[in-house]
Parts: C-alpha cells; sequence; structure tokens
C-alpha cells in the first residue's frame, strides 16, 4: 500500500476539515481559549439542561457544536452521516474502522452521581424484567454493526445499557440478562461478520463489573482461531497489573485467547485521583512495561514459572514514542523467530493522524504495514457531548503534540492561502 506523507495527507484535506482542525487546533494549543471551552463542554455535559443549553433542543447551539467539535470527533448523528465519515476515514490507508454507539454513563466522582439522562433514572426505576434503556441500547449497538464493514470493528460502551446494568457493574456484578442476551446476540452477529469487538474501559465506579463481563464474553467467543473480543486495560490505575494477572490467569487456566487492549486511561478527570499513578511518568512506565512484557512473552510469572496464554495486544494510544517502539520490537522479535504476540494500533478520529501515519510508514517482519485503525463515535450530540469532553481534555495535557498538530494545520492553511511555500 502507498502510504502519503504526513503533509501530504494534510494537502489533500478537504478545505472544510482542514480549517475545522486548524479551528479545534487553535484551541486546544491557546490555553485562554481551551479554559472556557473546556468549561461550556463540561456545563452542556450535564443531563438535564434547559431549552436554551440543550445540545439536541437548541437548533443554533447545536449547529455550533456540530460543525465545530462533533464533526472533528464523532462520525454523526445518523447512518447516512456516519457510513460516509467511516469511508473518508478508510480512504485515508487506514486498515478499517472502529465504531462506537456513543450511549454511556460518566460518573463523576465529586458529584458521586452517575451522570445519566434523567429520563433513563426514571425507566430503570420500572426495569423488571424488560428493561427499555438495555433495549435501545441494543437496537442502537446492532444498528452500529450494520454501519460498519468485515474487518472493523466495534467498540462497546456497556454503561449504555442505563442505570440497572451500571448498578450491577458498580457491585462488581455481571448485568442483568437481558444486557447478557444482547451481548451474546451482539457477539454471535459480529463473529459470523468478522468483525472484532471491544468492551471500552470506563469510570472506575463501573469498572469492576464491565470487567468481569468481558472476561466472560473472552471466554465464550475467543476460541482458536478466532478472537472476537478485547477487554481494555486502563495502565494509568495503581492496581491494573492485579486485574491483568487475574485475566492472563483464567486465559491460561480456560485455554481461550486474551484480547488486550491497552489504554493509559481517560476518566483522569471524573475518577478517584488516589487509584491513578501519581505522575504521567509512572503512567508511561506502566503502560510501556506491559507493552513490553506482552510482546517478550513476559509478564509478571507468565511466560517465566507458568505459560504465558495465547495474546493478541492491542494499542489505543496517540503516544508516538509507545506506539513506534512497540512496532519495531515486535517486527524485530518476528523476524528473529523469537516468541511474541500479534498487535494491532488505533487512534481517535479527529487526533494524532501524524501518529497513524507515521505507523503506516513502518513495516512488520512481512514487510507489510501495521495494522492501524481510527476510532470514531456516532450517536446524538447529547449522547456526544461526555466524550467530546474527554477529547478535549486529552488535548489539553498533550501540549507539546497539539502544538506540533497547530504548526503544521498553520503551514498548509497559509499555504492554500497563497503566503506559503509548495
Ligand atoms: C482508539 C482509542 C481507544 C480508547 N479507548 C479508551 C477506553 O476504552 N477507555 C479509556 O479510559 N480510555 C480510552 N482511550 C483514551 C486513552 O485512555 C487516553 O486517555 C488517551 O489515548 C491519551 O493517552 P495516550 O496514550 O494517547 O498518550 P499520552 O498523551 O502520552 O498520555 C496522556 C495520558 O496519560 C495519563 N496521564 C496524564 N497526566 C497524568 C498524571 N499527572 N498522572 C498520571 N497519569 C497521567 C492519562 O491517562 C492521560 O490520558 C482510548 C484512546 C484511543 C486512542
Amino acid at each position: 500500500m502507498n502510504v502519503p506523507t504526513n503533509s501530504l495527507v494534510r494537502a489533500k484535506m478537504p478545505l472544510e476539515m482542514l480549517l475545522r482542525s486548524f479551528f479545534i487546533a487553535t484551541i486546544s494549543s491557546k490555553k485562554f481559549l481551551l479554559i472556557p471551552a473546556l468549561k461550556l463542554l463540561s456545563f452542556f455535559s450535564k443531563p438535564g439542561r434547559s431549552y436554551l443549553f440543550n445540545v439536541d433542543r437548541n437548533p443554533v447551539l447545536h449547529g455550533i457544536l456540530k460543525k465545530t467539535f462533533y464533526n472533528q470527533f464523532c462520525a454523526g448523528e445518523s447512518k447516512q452521516e456516519t457510513k460516509a465519515c467511516c469511508k473518508s476515514l478508510t480512504d485515508l490507508g487506514f486498515k478499517g474502522i472502529i465504531l462506537t454507539f456513543a450511549k454511556e454513563m460518566v460518573f463523576d466522582h465529586r458529584n458521586k452521581a452517575p451522570e445519566a439522562p434523567a429520563e433513563q433514572a426514571a425507566k430503570a426505576e420500572t426495569a423488571a424484567t424488560h428493561d427499555p434503556v438495555v433495549e435501545e441500547w441494543r437496537v442502537g449497538t446492532l444498528a452500529t454493526v450494520d454501519m460498519i464493514e468485515k474487518g472493523d470493528i466495534l467498540a462497546l460502551k456497556t454503561t449504555g445499557g442505563g442505570p440497572a446494568v451500571g448498578e450491577a457493574f458498580h457491585r462488581g456484578e455481571l448485568p442483568p440478562q437481558q444486557m447478557m442476551d444482547a451481548l451474546d446476540e451482539i457477539a454471535t452477529k459480529c463473529k459470523e461478520r468478522g468483525i472484532q469487538i471491544i468492551v471500552d474501559a470506563e469510570s472506575q465506579y463501573f469498572q469492576k463489573g464491565i470487567a468481569r463481563t468481558s472476561l466472560e464474553l473472552m471466554r465464550k467467543f475467543n476460541r482458536e482461531p478466532t478472537v472476537v473480543i478485547y477487554n481494555t486495560y486502563q495502565a494509568y490505575l495503581k492496581n491494573q497489573p492485579k486485574y491483568l494477572q487475574q485475566h492472563l490467569a483464567e486465559a491460561e487456566k480456560d485455554g481461550f485467547t486474551l484480547g488486550l487492549k491497552l489504554v493509559r486511561g481517560a476518566y483522569i478527570l471524573s475518577d478517584d485521583r488516589a487509584l491513578i499513578h501519581d505522575t504521567k511518568e509512572d503512567t508511561d512506565a506502566a503502560y510501556n512495561g506491559i507493552v513490553e512484557g506482552a510482546l517478550h512473552q513476559k509478564l509478571w510469572d507468565f511466560g517465566v514459572s507458568r505459560p504465558f496464554p495465547a495474546t493478541n495486544l492491542f494499542l489505543a494510544s496517540h503516544n508516538k514514542h509507545s506506539l513506534i517502539t512497540a512496532q519495531r520490537l515486535q517486527a524485530q522479535r518476528e523476524s528473529d523467530g523469537l516468541p511474541t504476540v500479534p498487535i494491532a494500533f488505533a487512534q481517535l478520529h479527529g487526533m494524532s493522524d501524524e501518529v497513524g501515519f507515521s505507523l503506516l510508514k513502518e513495516q512488520c517482519a512481512d514487510g507489510k504495514a501495521p495494522d492501524v485503525f481510527k476510532c470514531s463515535t456516532w450517536g446524538s450530540m447529547g449522547d456526544c457531548v461526555a466524550y467530546l469532553l474527554r477529547r478535549a481534555v486529552e488535548n489539553r495535557d498533550a501540549v507539546l503534540r497539539t502544538k506540533d498538530e497547530f504548526n503544521a494545520l498553520k503551514k498548509e492553511v497559509w499555504k492554500r492561502l497563497g503566503f506559503g511555500r509548495s
């Protein structure tokens, strides 16, 4: 495959996309613009806003957010919009799309309350055997499967199943049977269509039950030669090694393949800070340590005093250093005939195209480019606004990366205006 250089990709960007990316990069790279933007997004993300501040009901507010933040980071509000956006992303050279239905609940540690829309909470009161919120999530998720192709990936935000599901997750339990049936139906359909599934990691309040649920799905669906399910592990958590060791032990005992999607973690703003590593350096060391261990098939006592279970590694990150180092290590070990695990990569839509394209220029042991995916979210503005807030926070934290992105986009805008060198 011919991989365009990063500047060529920007040169091919439609004008609207270029200007929008430049607008977002301008806000993200200037503190005095980003702080009010974050405050506004945080305000809009709270449920139960009046008409004036309701992002779904107020058409002016909806239009402004749609043309800016939404279109930068999300795929669409309808099937048609979403499919068109997915195509435009794969046309850029990525292996495929990871698509999520945006419905979720975020637990704000400071407010001690899951931020589910008010009507959902009311519906949960009446949910006994048939929960309409689970049904809505099931239908939305199956619609998501219909928007993607063989080889693409479905990502699940399982708290989208609503308060009854969230409560079970918080207790560390599997969700109600209706949700388990929905997950089974979705996984079966995906397996038939050659689509893999990633279960996203969410707020710590829910995470115990989410991880338990995806473990059960891996146990059932990750039987050789297919890996259908990936669970997400958040390296920024101090206790993450404990969970990963438990899951490796389960995979070893029951003979299934562990789908190990590794992220640093996105809920630093809302989760209990004490659970998260004290410094960014500690999070980086945890992330890179797990990657290196998996690629050497030596993690804790796995691969040392006991077998290393079959594992597929999926690195979801914008950290170029972590990803390029991992890719080169994996390729080196494969060409040296040393034990290692399969690896794939993903970045979020609207972020770090530079990183994705740099990866695509790397070579695997067979001479091919690595598998790099672009991950996007679809859903109504109201459902996507918490997601948008997390992306804005990440841009705030990735100061160097957003500055580089801003400078590169500025150069391209200047060139098109006739001021720059071609
Ligand atoms: C395709 C994809 C899927 C994702 N899915 C999920 C998911 O399911 N669940 C989820 O939680 N996140 C998810 N994320 C987001 C991810 O967890 C990170 O928030 C985001 O990618 C930024 O981290 P990074 O590795 O890209 O790079 P970097 O910019 O190198 O790292 C930033 C991250 O470091 C950590 N960090 C920053 N400051 C500190 C500090 N002071 N102390 C300790 N740690 C710190 C935080 O995790 C922060 O997000 C996903 C990301 C991608 C690309």
